[in-house]
């Protein structure tokens, strides 16, 4: 439809959220927008945003700082992989693009942490380069206007949309456009009851009505697990046990207290002291715990919801067992980056 694109620009005009990143056509600055609000929501993104400019200006400064203050500064956002890829990224441009963020979008992409969607995004908000995005508020809104049956996500899919989004852009303001779509469907065409009786696109709307919700078509959901998080938050003599998470799982750089996972969900620190991985992390250690029902924290991920634990134990003595661990005096345990169950459960 020829006034698609038209329409939906005037419409953003008059609507779209005044954010701090819609100010700004540096390339640094909407980079980091997109790849927080990846996972997170718009209200939480702003503070983050903020603060994450704030402390690293630009590509130089960002790439220059440790893996951990960069972590530090994403605290509370989760997916923490975001913050990785960025502090990567940050240093592969100083290698290899002298500082300076790309155009074209090869280059983009091949990026850490740049995927389709981020360097469209990039690319046409900050020099008008002609990348139609296509995130999940597009998926939504171009699958009713064309009552579209493909499966989103599959191959066929993902192509089939792609194409179409592509097909749609103006010859000018592409970056309003693709901001205007995706605008559109986070604020009009939403998930649940689209307000297709005062829609702009309701002429046109192939799907609009009673028919809305059944689109976008998926194929399948995603399997979730469930995983049993039962954390030690050791005292002795004010002072507890850490240690930094490796790779190939959640939280890869954070820290956490002594931990047991378990595959079903335990009850108290008795049922816990009987199990194997209890006697090979404390061996014989003298260990007191001071309330044996633990304190829950349940979190949702894309793919795994984790139920947290925590027990809180006291000693009299250093816990040689705990070799793998550093030793820190509580006041310290601030200057750590954690997940954020882990601030939960200490300050409430
Ligand atoms: S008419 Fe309804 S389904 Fe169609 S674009 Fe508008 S809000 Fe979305």
């Amino acid at each position: 439809m020829k006034n698609f694109s038209l329409l939906l620009r005037r419409w953003f005009v008059d609507n779209a959220r005044d954010l701090p990143w819609r100010h700004t056509t540096d390339p640094y600055h909407i980079w980091v927008s997109e790849i927080i609000l990846q996972q997170t929501r718009v209200a939480q993104g702003i503070e983050c945003y903020q603060r994450f400019i704030e402390r690293f200006r630009d590509i130089h400064t960002l790439s220059c700082a440790s893996e951990e203050e960069v972590l530090k500064c994403w605290e509370g956002m989760g997916y923490y992989s975001r913050a990785r890829n960025l502090h990567r990224a940050a240093q592969e441009m100083v290698r290899r693009f002298g500082g300076k963020f790309p155009q074209g979008y090869e280059d983009v992409r091949s990026l850490p942490g740049i995927g389709d969607y981020t360097a469209a995004a990039i690319l046409s908000f900050a020099w008008e380069q002609p990348y139609a995005v296509v995130d999940g508020n597009v998926y939504r809104l171009l699958s009713r206007f064309f009552a579209i049956e493909t499966p989103i996500d599959t191959t066929a899919g993902k192509k089939e949309f792609a194409n179409l989004a592509a097909s749609l852009l103006p010859e000018k303001e592409i970056g309003i456009h693709n901001q205007a779509v995706m605008e559109f469907g986070a604020l009009h065409c939403v998930p649940r009851r689209p307000n297709c009786t005062a829609c702009i696109l309701r002429d046109h709307c192939a799907a609009g009505g009673s028919n809305a919700e059944l689109f976008p078509v998926k194929q399948r959901r995603t399997a979730v697990r469930n995983r049993y998080l039962n954390y030690f938050y050791i005292l002795y003599k004010n002072n507890t046990w850490i240690r930094r998470r490796t790779e190939g799982d959640i939280w890869c750089g954070l820290y956490e207290f002594p931990l047991i996972e378990t595959s079903y969900a335990v009850t108290d620190f008795n049922e816990l002291t009987r199990t194997e991985d209890f006697r090979r992390l404390f061996g014989n250690a003298d260990l007191f715990c001071v309330s044996p029902f633990p304190i829950v924290f349940k979190h949702i991920l894309s793919h795994q919801t984790l139920f947290a634990s925590f027990y809180r134990i006291e000693t009299d003595t250093v816990l040689e067992e705990l070799s793998d661990f550093i030793c820190i005096a509580v006041e310290h345990l601030a200057d750590y980056p954690f997940p954020r169950l882990f601030h939960r459960y200490l300050y409430g």
